[in-house]
């Protein structure tokens, strides 16, 4: 029921992550679960309070300064570690987290499982990072792959996106659920709200509905058709 992602100039992801998915609690939640890319992707994800998963799990020891976090409020699939968020392509290049309702997740999931993408989770949410793998094996970057995909989604999503492929980056988009990019001091976030990096930054960017932020050395805002916002 939050995302949290984040770049930093120097130092670890994870820490940084586990303080702001703390901040989400409020929403509630069932799972909890961290992704790095350093380069390739590490993921510690579990069902559970963030405190009896942190025991379990060490969420905070994962190497890497780019990374992804999710507090999960199961709507499809129930609450285990395999539908725990982040949730990953075929060859766990790409790792995902995802706010919201994918409504035709069945039926993408279908086309996928037909054209060879084998599932791990009951979630809607998987078929993300299958079909950004898909347009990402046929030649596309990550921003344009994220792009393409989204555009095959229906329902309310706000998501943010990692991948070895390209590690330094972040892809952020929403529609219908809150999503904000952060500015700090060489560090950039993403965030379903303010509190959950107020801690690091109050330099926010709200995104508007059908809107991406692509976040290296820099956060770019832009519309689903490629055209520069901010
Ligand atoms: N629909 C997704 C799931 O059940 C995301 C739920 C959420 O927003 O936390 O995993």
């Amino acid at each position: 029921c939050g995302i949290v992602a984040c770049i930093l100039k120097d130092g670890r992801a994870a820490p940084v992550l586990l303080d702001c998915v703390r901040r989400l609690e409020y929403r509630g939640y069932d799972s909890v679960g961290i992704a790095t890319a350093d380069p390739s992707i590490k993921i510690k994800k579990d069902s559970g309070k963030i405190d009896e998963v942190d025991e379990r799990l060490d969420l905070a020891d994962l190497p890497g300064e780019v990374g992804i976090a999710h507090v999960r409020w199961a709507t499809h699939g129930l609450p285990t570690s395999e539908n725990a968020h982040p949730h990953t392509d075929c060859t766990g290049e790409i790792a995902a987290v995802h706010n919201g309702i994918i409504e035709n997740y069945l039926e993408l999931r279908e086309e996928l499982e037909a054209e060879g993408h084998r599932f791990r989770s009951e979630t809607d949410t998987e078929v993300i990072p299958h079909l950004i793998e898909k347009y990402m094996d046929e030649g596309m970057d990550l921003e344009a792959a994220t792009a393409t995909a989204i555009k095959k989604l229906r329902g309310a999503y706000a998501i943010a996106v990692i991948s070895s492929r390209e590690p330094g980056r972040i892809i952020g988009a929403r529609k219908e659920s809150p999503l904000i990019a952060g500015l700090g001091d060489g560090e950039y976030f993403l965030a379903s709200d303010v509190p959950a990096i107020l801690n690091h930054t109050d330099r926010v960017i709200y995104l508007d509905d059908g809107e991406m932020a692509i976040i290296d050395t820099e956060i770019r805002v832009r519309d689903m058709e490629g055209n520069i916002i901010r």
